[in-house]
């Protein structure tokens, strides 16, 4: 479970929006904001415009984001430092076939659009006319399972959405983390969730009618015949896609997967030619699939055998548009803007092409990018303070748990255990995923992009039949977030996120304690979520816990989940408290542990006051400041119905849960925050 956005999110974002070279001078303000903050506020009132309300007044969206702040900052700067880095590489003439030629080429056939251009679609003419081409339902699930890809994932990332008609993710099994599994997750729709195609309200309908066009539009610049019949085509399929889908709240639900054999596939869900699809996917050597979303999965077999074939070939040629979509000439990609960012997130304005061509080539090669990263920007010292910092907090958090009054002792020696194997990762992987099979072709954009995707996937793959490896990494380290890994009982903390404003050699304990502090604090919450917490030291999903200790984990859980429904941004659209649970979780507990072990490092003495406030208020303060974000509406919107996080305005206000936060800005009734003692809710 990561920190922030989930990565899919992050991804359509990063497709067309983030990023101009508006701000962005390096950040080096050690400690507070102070000018960002707005005092006319009361604490008690507004938290989160108290401390970040002078920014949010004097800073504009830039125009091709669909939401800015601190982490669109720091991204931003880490996006110019790779430009710089594979420029290098390409000057210093790397040679053929090493990792460093391989970005340095893949990055500039993104960037000649010329190229691209004059090549129109010829480059995916050939997977258009294999669509084509397909006459029987044998072949439409070998085509199906051909575009399969690992690209998914459950647990760590959270990210269920998937063009394809199934996602795949491939780890540890659930009951059995000493081997891995391929996991079956539902897939196939263009929107980012089946609320887009079934729910009533206005804004949504108004979102089904522009899809309806933009899909009529991709068919229409493809080249397709009949664009308009085509396009209410695919979108009735994809509306019954919808209306078999689990829900975003039931995907969380990790007791829903179920183990099948491979011939229980057409057993149990009957419609698809499996063996088919299962050859094509390359899965045929595994003889069991979690699969995790059994209706889902069922109901989607079904529409396989019901609905016409010829809906089916214009849907996998929709979404072969789609995928190609930035890899093709400008219509295309303008096309493709206009309807995912533009009408899904609000932003007004495409983001230049050397962004665009950064984060497509960490895409495609994560680790080689991150490899160089690593070594010009992460020093060991670094890394060292940074590993020191993560020590101090998991001490915190065990003795967190040790002075719970609440907690019977033989649970608590069970999550102890759990801290004991937890294995924390800082900066980057032990070990480097190499790129010694992919072959990176100058002038073929699309080739390079379909190659570096089969060969992720079939490195994923190959997983299956070695032993299991738990310093594997979820995120690259130029990547600006952090990530809890449950199956693996592991955490992951990039060097792209420690670095400042969120972690600064420069800047004092309240200031570091309250952003990176409370962020590594969040992470270790994660095993002790309402997700985490089913997980055991080894990484199983087992029961550890005695009745009345879950009971009361339970309740704690629920009041916070009614904390965060009442958050209510638009008139017809809540937070859902139950969607957030797990990060609204990790975000109080990481809070909580984060100051415990900002208390000890002060070692009994009274932090200095600054500027005019104390130690403590600082670290508050520091706390909603590493929340600091501004969003559009749409984005917004998006993001609370897909997204398992809160938007960052409510997760800033997680203070009114903790004493301390009281007791440092005299919060009083009938001020808007303040919640009596009895209502603020404490889980660890
Ligand atoms: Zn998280």
């Amino acid at each position: 479970m990561s920190h922030r956005k989930e990565t899919a999110w992050l991804l359509a974002a990063i497709l067309a929006a983030a990023s101009a070279c508006t701000t962005t001078e390096s950040h080096h303000n050690a400690d507070i904001d102070v000018v960002g903050m707005d005092k006319s506020v009361a604490p008690g009132d507004d938290f989160n415009a108290y401390a970040n309300g002078g920014w949010i007044k004097s800073t504009p969206i830039p125009a091709d984001k669909s939401s800015y702040g601190i982490d669109a900052v720091l991204t931003d700067e880490t996006r110019k430092r790779t430009l710089s880095l594979i420029q290098d590489a390409a000057n210093a003439g790397a040679p053929a076939s090493t990792d460093a030629r391989k970005v340095a080429d893949f990055y500039a056939t993104f960037i000649d659009e010329a190229a691209i251009e004059q090549k129109g679609i010829a480059p995916l003419q050939p997977q258009l006319d294999a669509f084509a081409a397909i006459m029987d339902r044998h072949a439409l699930a070998r085509a199906i399972g051909r575009e399969l890809r690992a690209d998914v994932d459950a647990l760590n990332n959270t990210n269920f959405e998937t063009g394809n008609l199934f996602g795949i993710w491939i780890t540890q099994g659930l009951g059995d983390p000493s081997h891995t599994y391929p996991y079956l997750l539902q897939g196939g729709l263009g929107m980012p969730d089946r609320d887009y195609y079934l729910s009533p309200s206005p804004p949504m309908a108004q979102l089904r009618k522009q899809y309806l066009a933009h899909i009529e539009a991709m068919f229409r610049l493809a080249g397709f015949t009949g664009p308009a019949v085509r396009a209410t085509r695919v979108f009735a399929l994809e509306t019954a896609m919808a209306g078999v889908h689990a829900t975003r709240v039931e995907s969380e639900d990790v007791h829903s997967a179920v183990p099948w054999k491979r011939a229980d596939l057409s057993l149990k869900a009957p419609g698809l030619d499996w063996p088919a699809l299962i050859e094509a996917a390359g899965l045929s050597d595994s003889p069991v699939f979690i699969v995790w979303h059994p209706k889902a999965v069922m109901g989607l077999s079904a529409l396989v055998a019901r609905q016409p074939i010829e809906a089916w070939k214009d849907w996998l040629a929709l979404h072969a548009v789609e995928n190609a979509a930035p890899y093709l000439p400008k219509a295309f990609v303008g096309e493709h803007f206009d309807f995912y960012d533009k009408a899904l997130s609000g932003i007004p304005q495409m983001r230049p092409r050397w962004q665009r061509g950064i984060d497509l080539t960490n895409a495609a090669l994560g680790d080689a990018v991150g490899r160089m990263y690593a070594e010009h920007y992460f020093p060991a010292a670094t890394k060292a303070k940074a590993e020191a910092m993560a020590s101090d907090l998991v001490k915190a958090f065990a003795r967190r748990i040790d002075s719970l009054t609440w907690m019977s002792p033989e649970t608590k020696l069970k999550a102890k255990a759990k801290l004991v194997t937890l294995k924390v990762g800082v900066g980057y992987p032990d070990r480097w995923r190499d790129y010694a099979g992919l072959e990176i072709v100058k002038g073929d954009a699309l080739g390079n992009a379909y190659r570096a995707e089969l060969y992720a996937y079939r490195r994923q793959l190959d997983k299956i039949h070695q032993p299991v490896d738990r310093g594997e990494w979820w995120m690259t380290p130029q990547t600006v977030n952090a990530v809890n890994l449950p199956l693996q009982n592991a955490l992951n903390f990039p060097a792209a996120i420690l670095q400042p404003p969120y972690f600064d050699g420069q800047a004092d304990a309240a200031h570091n304690y309250g952003s990176m502090g409370a962020t590594i604090g969040h992470e270790i919450s994660h095993s002790f979520d309402d997700q985490g917490s089913q997980f055991d030291a080894d990484g199983r999903l087992a029961n550890w816990w005695t009745k009345a200790d879950f009971d009361h984990f339970r309740a704690a859980g629920e009041a916070l989940a009614a904390q965060f429904d009442t958050y209510r941004p638009f008139p017809d659209l809540a937070v859902n408290g139950h969607q957030t649970l797990s990060e609204n979780i990790a975000d109080l507990a990481g809070l909580m542990v984060a100051y415990d072990a900002y208390v000890l490092s002060l070692h009994g003495k009274a932090d200095a006051v600054k500027d005019g406030f104390t130690g403590d208020q600082r670290f508050f303060i520091s706390f909603a400041q590493s929340w600091r974000s501004k969003v559009r509406d749409a984005a917004l919107r998006r993001g609370i119905v897909a997204d398992g996080h809160a938007p960052e305005q409510y997760r800033a206000e997680t203070v009114r849960n903790l004493d301390a936060w009281y007791q440092a800005f005299s919060v009083q009734p009938p001020q808007k925050l303040f919640l009596p003692p009895g209502s603020r809710v404490r889980v660890w």
